[in-house]
């Protein structure tokens, strides 16, 4: 009795999507390597899923706002009206230093921060298309 046990597979599901595992050694646990990295990584950075969709929500809203200014044709507001529209400068998506100005850019939308306000708004993409 005890030697068939050999011959029949314990039906196994993968531990992070919980697919069935069809093939490999009996104790196998996940269905391939990207569910391995994933259950692995969740474990040791408990927070990175709930922190990285934090971020991205904040820079989504930031862009929202910006996009909605530029289709106004706003392209300089001050620091309080912008705070005042929900928009947190911490987070963006770029930033350099030209010159005596310091240009942000969240996504394809830049624009310039001076210790009042945000002006020189523009959409990269848009400029782009004015050049083709
Ligand atoms: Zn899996």
């Amino acid at each position: 009795m005890a030697y068939t046990l050999k011959y029949f597979k314990i039906q196994t599901r993968c531990l992070q999507c919980g697919r069935e595992i069809l093939y490999g050694r009996s104790d196998r646990k996940f269905c391939c390597n990207d569910c391995k990295n994933q259950y692995h990584n969740k474990r040791r950075y408990p927070m990175r899923e709930e922190l990285e969709s934090s971020v991205l929500r904040r820079i989504n809203l930031n862009h929202a706002i910006l996009q909605r200014l530029y289709k106004m044709g706003v392209n300089t507001i001050d620091h309080i009206a912008l705070a005042q529209l929900g928009f947190d400068a911490r987070f963006v998506t770029s930033f350099c230093r030209v010159g005596r100005h310091e240009v942000f850019a969240i996504f394809d939308l830049q624009y310039e921060m001076t210790p009042s306000r945000l002006k020189n708004l523009v959409s990269l993409l848009e400029e782009e298309d004015k050049k083709r």
